[in-house]
């Protein structure tokens, strides 16, 4: 299934100058540096790496004045949207928008009061610029905690709402929302009730969700839901890891759900005493040789003749490993029968020339 057939239609907001999120334009991917923002030179290193990777948008931490000024320096190096993070302190916020950043993320649950929160919707409507409301589980108004009893799902829902109607208030509606909780199940309820009630587009990702596999676990789960009941806008797999794997899992992600177009797909098997060639260090290889392909081509490596061939068929090129050979396969149909050494060249020259 096509999960952007049933896409929900969002409301436009624009992130600097050429990406909008929501509307049912592609799901944007998001990640975070890891980096001292006040380190502008890591910093701008970092963001290159996830650009070389198609990451859609960039967040940075700002928690002094020294990282709200860097961003005037990174945004000259750096070609996609940043985002500052902010938390406590509305200054911090306004600097960031006069030192360049394209969007802020602010959690109206720790900025100090409406007043300030006003304060920070005046510089970024004079400013044209995007707040991302990010709801957090772990940090809500005291008043909705004593009222729900927990950070509930409802809790969750009603501070972001809150934020909203003032934004409105102050004719403020460039906005993109986030309703993040460690407890996946919480996270969904969140989204779909948010989703029901609101055409604000989303920013969908599970917080804190671990370290490699138990984050792209969890992130997999709440992100992959979400999207299939047509809810995200714009996605962050947050997890303990290096930025660029963070954007390689978002992207496998929208693979999965074929609400990503820019590059193959590669289909591999977990192998097994049937496997005849390598097929681990084929895929990769496969993967690697063929990212400069901007379309969602499928590709099948698999390790025997069980299922190779019929898995071959289905997909727009396959390899079938036989003893230290394999049969190549294009549109279903066999090519040729090569020796496991010149599997992958042959393969990536027939993509390339079908594909110029
Ligand atoms: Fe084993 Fe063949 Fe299945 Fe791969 S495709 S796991 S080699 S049976």
């Amino acid at each position: 299934m096509n999960s952007q057939k049933n896409r929900k239609g969002t409301k436009p907001v624009n992130i600097g100058h050429n990406l909008i999120i929501g509307d049912c334009q592609p799901v944007a991917i998001q990640s975070m540096c890891t980096t001292k923002t006040s380190d502008w030179k890591s910093t701008v290193e970092q963001i290159k790496q996830v650009e070389q990777e198609n990451c859609d948008v960039m967040r940075v931490a700002i928690p002094d004045l020294k990282s709200a000024k860097a961003l005037d320096t990174i945004k000259k190096h750096v070609r996609i949207p940043i985002v500052a993070d902010i938390h406590f302190d509305y200054n911090l916020a306004i600097k960031s928008f006069e030192y360049g950043a394209d969007k802020i993320r602010i959690n109206p649950g720790n900025i100090g009061g409406e007043d300030r929160f006003i304060e920070v919707l005046k510089a970024a409507k004079k400013l044209n610029k995007a707040i991302r409301i990010g709801i957090n589980s772990g940090s809500m108004e005291n008043e909705l905690l004593e009222k729900y009893g927990y950070p509930s799902p409802e809790a969750m829902v009603e501070s972001a709402q809150n934020a909203i109607k003032i934004a409105e208030a102050h004719d403020f509606t460039n906005i993109v929302v986030s309703l993040k909780s460690t407890e996946v199940e919480d996270a969904i309820k969140a989204y779909r009730l948010f989703s029901e009630q609101s055409d604000y587009p989303l920013h969908v990702g599970m917080t804190e969700a671990g370290t490699l596999i138990p984050g792209i676990a969890k992130n997999a789960i709440g992100i992959g839901t979400l999207l299939q009941d047509g809810i995200g806008d714009t996605i962050r797999v947050s997890m303990t890891t290096d930025p660029v794997e963070q954007v390689i899992a978002a992207k496998e992600i929208l693979k999965a759900l074929h609400l990503y177009g820019k590059e193959p797909i590669i289909i591999s098997c977990p192998t097994c005493a049937r496997t005849e060639i390598n097929v681990k260090d084929l895929a990769e290889k496969v993967r690697e040789k063929t990212r400069h392909i901007r379309k969602p081509v499928k590709i099948t490596v698999l390790g025997c003749a069980v299922n190779g061939p019929g898995e071959a068929k289905e997909a727009d090129y396959g390899i079938a490993g036989g003893r230290k050979k394999g049969v190549l396969y294009r549109k279903g149909e066999i090519h040729k029968v090569l020796p496991e050494d010149q599997l992958l060249d042959e393969l990536v020259r027939l993509i390339e020339e079908d594909n110029a």
